[in-house]
């Protein structure tokens, strides 16, 4: 990412050594008598770095707008680099050597604050020693090369700036597995600018390893049109994976309970959904389970509201870690939570008893002293392919049955309930036979 910089740090640093002469060569006109280039490489250069800038400050705003620190990094990036190559370019005849070089450092720190915004984004850390490791590169080798050495100090600033930009395409790459096929641009932005930046050099080295001018010349228009699309490819890219977070943030907080964590009811009926496809095409059963805290409402009368709800988080972790990975748990009210599990309803009996169990030894204990809570839980198992409405109409049934018989108690549904059309023809057949209740058949 960070390149768009390089680009210009690298003619940056061979300003006065014989870019120049490089550039005057597209400016003025040719040999060959054609009409000279129209475009002007240091006035696209500067035109690149208002761009740059423009963008900074604009993610910046949308970072702190938005409270995003990652976008907050990019922003930053972006104005530095746009700040230390438009002195270069404005201010570089009258600028010391020292300063100069403290400049170019600025713009490798910009690559560098570039890859740590695309880790902050995927919630790492920023890595600080590598942040300033290639600016401290780049300064060692300018005082250890030689001063007519500018094509090696050209390879290596182009090198370290690849560098920066491979960790970044692999940091922004590394969660390509959700999204594969929205992913492409996060990779091909900065591949593709390390390419255009890494060809000339790699020409120059291998064909022509001893005329200095080919790594530059004709490259120098091409970075700097190169260097625009590339600023704004890169936002395009931040925006998208930015964007891509939002809604993927907004659907979980859609689907979730925010104080237990778990599903709400609309998560869980999505989850459950798929579950019951994958079942029914294998063929297997599936089994529901209401769980319903028993007199609930006397705990939050006696302890208050708080202390209900740290017995519902506690609920929920009861269920959580009794349950299967394969099970899927849910809160589908106030005190009523929700299970599915792809098993028969014998063996989803057994894992009931083992969540009643576990709250009722739960041993919780609040400021004024132990509760005693307990919970009743109804069970209802069907056949491959039953629907989620059918089941949890029959598990309510018998969590009914389970109040009925003194609470602190599994029952499980007597009747198998009928697949969803079924029970629609079914109780629009026997509407009026009010002894027959609806989503029921009788066991033969
Ligand atoms: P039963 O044994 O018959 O289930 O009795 P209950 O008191 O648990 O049942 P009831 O439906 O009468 O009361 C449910 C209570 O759950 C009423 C409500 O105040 C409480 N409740 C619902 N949502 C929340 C919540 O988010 N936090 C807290 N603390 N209480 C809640
Ligand atoms: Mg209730
Ligand atoms: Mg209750």
């Amino acid at each position: 990412m960070c390149k768009r910089f390089s680009n210009r740090l690298i003619i940056a640093c061979r300003l006065g050594e014989g870019v120049r002469s490089a550039s005057a060569a597209l400016d003025t006109p040719h040999h060959n008598g054609r009409e000279p280039m129209s475009l002007d490489t240091p006035t696209l250069y500067l035109v690149a770095t208002m761009v740059a800038a423009l963008l900074g400050a604009m993610l910046l705003f949308f970072g702190r707008q938005e409270n995003i620190p990652a976008l907050k990094w990019w922003g930053m990036a972006y104005l530095l680099g746009a700040a230390s190559i438009a002195l270069c370019t404005l201010a570089r005849d009258s600028l010391g050597d020292l300063l100069l070089l403290a400049l170019n450092a600025t713009g490798f720190v910009a690559c560098g604050m570039v890859w740590n915004a695309s880790r902050v984004f995927h919630g790492r850390k920023p890595n600080l020693p590598g942040l300033v490791l290639g600016a401290l590169g780049w300064i060692a080798a300018v005082m250890t090369l030689a001063p007519d050495a500018s094509a090696m100090r050209m390879t290596i600033g182009a090198g370290i700036v690849a560098v920066y930009a491979a960790l970044t395409a692999r940091e922004l790459w590394s969660e390509r597995r959700r999204t594969l096929q929205k992913r492409w641009p996060t990779v091909v932005v900065p591949v593709l600018h390390g390419f255009v930046l890494m060809l000339p050099i790699l020409l120059a080295n291998f064909l022509r390893p001893h005329d200095d001018a080919f790594g530059s010349s004709a490259w120098v228009t091409v970075f700097s049109i190169e260097l625009v699309l590339y600023a704004v490819g890169t936002v395009f890219v931040i925006f998208m994976l930015v964007s891509e977070r939002t809604v993927t943030a907004h659907k979980t907080a859609a689907s979730m309970d925010p104080l237990t964590g778990m599903f709400n009811r609309r998560g869980f009926a999505e989850a459950c959904s798929r579950v019951i496809e994958r079942e029914a095409n294998a063929g297997r059963p599936v089994t529901a389970l209401i769980f319903d805290i028993d007199h609930f409402k006397s705990v939050n009368d006696r302890f208050g509201h708080a202390a209900g709800d740290e017995i519902l988080k506690l609920f929920a972790a009861v269920v959580i870690n009794s349950l299967r990975m394969s099970d899927l748990s849910g809160r589908i009210g106030g005190e009523e939570f929700a299970a599915l599990l792809p098993c028969s309803l014998e063996e989803a009996v057994v894992a009931a008893e083992r969540v009643r169990e576990a709250f009722a030894d739960s041993g919780i204990v609040v400021e004024d002293g132990p509760v005693d809570t307990t919970v009743s839980i109804g069970v209802a198992g069907g056949p491959a392919g039953t629907e989620l409405e059918v089941l949890l109409a029959a598990a309510d049934t018998a969590l009914y049955q389970a109040k009925r018989g003194g609470r602190n108690r599994v029952e499980a549904a007597e009747e198998l309930p009928l697949s969803l059309e079924n029970w629609r023809r079914k109780t629009a057949g026997v509407a009026r036979q009010s002894t027959q209740r609806p989503g029921f058949a009788r066991l033969a």
